[in-house]
């Protein structure tokens, strides 16, 4: 039982059987087909504006490619110090944006606080000697599994109004927070003030599809050339746009993000029972990050689960749940927390 990432189980039924059904036929390559041309007018519909959509696969393209135009090479992007462009993307985003920096911002909860943000934001802006701040990226939900409401976006978007900085937003799981808060797509992306979305689908259901979403069309026309040369303009772009169209369908994301949020949350509930279990960090969506005495760390490995335990604070794990996982084994883990809770009693 895997509770690692939302990474760890395959796709959806329902994106199989996109790709199956895209597969007969001939169709034009590099996204001059109308499967494509569709995802982008059904993405367009859903965020209820006239963005520039494009595909790629990973969500590491998706935030690089994205940030390579948002940032000249000698600017910076200030980010959350746990964020996923600044720890765990290789420096890609520093690759594809020529050398552009990538500055960590303090904030508790994953999040950006607004006084490091704002200090920063106006770092060595205009001064010869130093990088420019262009760009700022918040995670939507962050690394520790927290919604950013829309009056804290629309914060941070203040912050990049009053210094002239770009907003992009990694959703990597934007499903979660939209399940989580139960509004419009719009109203925690270009309402807010976000210029571009990364808009992930494989943790959610997808086999390898993301889309990057330009609210700001100006950014978008040099796009097309950075995606051909970073290795993302897919010639079979059909296969992709199934994936996506599948994906955004009879609100397949949300059904899938809603059951990943529900499950954590029972997982939650279960473990609040158990002794010696803490949680400093909220529980909102399909992550949690409880504190869990070391005995029963090494306790729950052994009884066959899988999840992170190393990254953190001493005792921090990290649980998360899919669009598939099942209920007996969150049922299964939080059993055996309890077990191993009496047993040391
Ligand atoms: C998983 C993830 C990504 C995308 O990672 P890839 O492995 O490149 O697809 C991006 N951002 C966040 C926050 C993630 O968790």
């Amino acid at each position: 039982m895997n509770f690692a990432s939302d990474n760890t189980t395959g796709a959806a039924s329902a994106v199989l059987d996109a790709i199956t059904a895209a597969n007969d036929g001939a169709r034009m390559p590099y996204g001059n087909d109308d499967l494509t041309q569709a995802v982008e007018r059904q993405v367009r519909e859903i965020f209820e504006t006239d963005a520039t959509v494009f595909l790629v696969a990973t969500g590491s393209a998706a935030n690089s490619l994205a940030l390579s135009v948002m940032t000249p090479p000698y600017g910076s992007v200030l980010c959350h110090w746990t964020s996923h462009v600044y720890e765990d993307e290789c420096g890609a985003p520093e690759f594809f944006t020529n050398g552009a920096r990538m500055v960590p911002v303090d904030g508790a909860q994953g999040k950006l606080d607004l006084a490091d943000l704002a200090a920063k934001a106006g770092h060595g802006a205009g001064d010869v000697h130093m990088l420019q701040p262009s760009a700022v990226s918040i995670t939507q939900i962050s690394e520790l599994g927290t919604v950013y409401a829309t009056d804290e976006i629309g914060a941070v978007a203040e912050v990049c109004r009053a210094r002239g900085l770009k907003l992009h937003m990694d959703g990597a799981r934007f499903a979660n927070a939209l399940a989580a808060l139960d509004c419009a797509p719009a109203d925690i992306t270009w309402k807010a003030g976000v210029d571009v979305l990364s808009l992930g689908a494989t943790k959610n259901g997808a086999l390898a599809a993301e889309a990057v979403v330009f609210f700001d069309s100006d950014l978008a026309a040099e796009f097309p050339f950075r995606r051909k040369r970073g290795g993302h303009l897919f010639s079979k772009m059909r296969l992709l746009a199934a994936q996506m169209q599948a994906y955004l369908t009879d609100d397949l994301w949300l059904a899938n993000a809603r059951h990943a949020n529900a499950l954590a949350a029972r997982m939650a509930a279960g473990l609040a029972e158990v002794p010696g279990v803490r949680f400093p960090i909220v529980n909102q969506c399909n992550m949690l990050f409880p504190v869990l005495p070391a005995a029963m760390i090494q306790g729950l490995h052994e009884a066959g689960f899988q999840f992170y335990d190393d990254r953190w604070e001493d005792g921090m794990v990290r649980l998360v749940c899919a669009f598939n996982t099942r209920e007996t084994d969150v049922d299964a883990f939080v059993a055996e927390a309890r077990r191993l809770a009496e047993t040391a009693a």
